[in-house]
């Protein structure tokens, strides 16, 4: 008990309320440490951290990461940001603002606490690579002007700005490349091709194929992502990554669209629709480096993750 509270950290989640950061929010409570979760609600739910609204150690701020935040902590995880394609496109200069001016306030805050601060990246600052699977010392191709843009190049500028306060203001910094990850709490309507074939499945509607299907993904179960995040926040100073987080394991959305229809039963059909701009043709995390620098590697195999989500888009769809 007194362990417990000796090691109690104040914790700032930004992006808590959306996907990934409510199942940290839920992990970070569990392991007895006060969480600050801050959300706009741009892509967020509070019906994803109602359940920890109440509790003694969880508070909850509406606040929008461009804008400058003042708060007392000793970690800070930076998740805000649109994730899905369909949102991040939606509005694409506030996307970049909330990567860049997000991560400019973040450190800024970092700097000012000397809080130890994390930082969601993506496989997109990999782009369509020609290096197959990709390693951290890749450094990608990336369209810099195409729709895709705002999101892959906001990531990569925040990046550069993680390692410059680290270099120039000595910050730890804790950055993960983040790979497909899918489970509960996903949104039903994000147009990640997760939840858009569980969805399309469950209604008995067709599902949509963009392009021929042969493209390739490798998915993360949740909680297999979250385990690698606390792993990282922990690991010794000197490792600032960027580290690679996914599962290896590597689908194309046709085999995809078939484990989910095998899952999911009825009547659906396959239908074919044009591939999106720069839409990268294969993707599979190398992560050699997590293994050997956090003893970290995924546990849930595609189908038993796929169960999962399957059961939680049904309570959705029956509310
Ligand atoms: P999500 O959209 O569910 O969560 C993002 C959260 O950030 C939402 O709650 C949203 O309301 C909030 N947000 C957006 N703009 C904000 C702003 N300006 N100020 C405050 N809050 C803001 O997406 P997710 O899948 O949970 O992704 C979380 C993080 O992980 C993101 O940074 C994303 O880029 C990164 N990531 C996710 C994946 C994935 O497969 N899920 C892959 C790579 C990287
Ligand atoms: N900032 C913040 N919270 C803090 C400290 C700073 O939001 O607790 C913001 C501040 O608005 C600033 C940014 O973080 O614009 C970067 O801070 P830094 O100290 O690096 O830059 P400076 O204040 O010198 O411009
Ligand atoms: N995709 C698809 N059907 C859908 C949604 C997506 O075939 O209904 C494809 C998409 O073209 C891409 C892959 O699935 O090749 C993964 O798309 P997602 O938007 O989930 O993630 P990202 O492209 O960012 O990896």
């Amino acid at each position: 008990m007194m362990k417990a509270i000796m090691a109690t950290k104040r914790i700032l989640i930004t992006g808590g309320a959306g996907f990934l950061g409510s199942h940290l929010c839920d992990r970070l409570i569990a392991d007895g440490h006060d969480v600050l979760c801050v959300d706009n609600f741009f892509t967020g739910s509070k019906d994803n951290i109602r359940h920890l609204l109440s509790h003694p150690r969880f508070e909850l701020l509406r606040h929008d990461v461009t804008f400058p935040l003042y708060v007392e902590v000793d970690q800070i995880y930076n998740l805000a940001c649109p994730a899905s394609p369909v949102h991040y496109q939606h509005d694409p200069v506030q996307t970049t603002k909330t990567s860049v001016h997000g991560a400019i306030n973040m450190l800024g805050l970092a700097k000012r606490t000397r809080a130890r601060i994390f930082q969601a990246s993506t496989s997109e600052v990999y782009g369509d690579p020609e290096v197959h699977p990709q390693p951290e010392s890749y450094w990608g191709r990336v369209n810099p002007i195409g729709p895709r843009s705002c999101y892959d190049e906001g990531k990569r500028c925040a990046e550069t700005l993680f390692f410059d306060y680290h270099r120039q203001h000595r910050l730890e910094i804790k950055v993960v490349r983040i790979f497909n990850t899918y489970g509960p709490r996903m949104h039903p309507n994000d147009g990640r091709v997760v939840s858009n074939f569980i969805v399309q499945a469950l209604k008995g509607e067709d599902i949509t194929i963009y392009g021929d299907g042969q493209q390739t993904r490798s998915f993360c179960y949740v909680d297999d992502m979250i385990e690698g995040f606390v792993r990282m926040m922990h690991s010794p100073a000197d490792f600032t990554g960027p580290v690679n987080l996914g599962n290896p394991g590597e689908f194309t959305m046709l085999e995809l669209a078939e484990k989910v229809l095998k899952i999911v039963g009825g009547k659906s059909k396959l239908s074919f629709h044009p591939l999106p701009v720069d839409d990268p043709k294969q993707r599979q995390p190398d992560i050699r480096l997590a293994k050997e620098k956090l003893g970290w590697e995924p546990k849930v195999c595609l189908e038993d993750g796929l169960k999962e989500t399957v059961a939680y888009f049904r309570r959705v769809l029956e509310r």
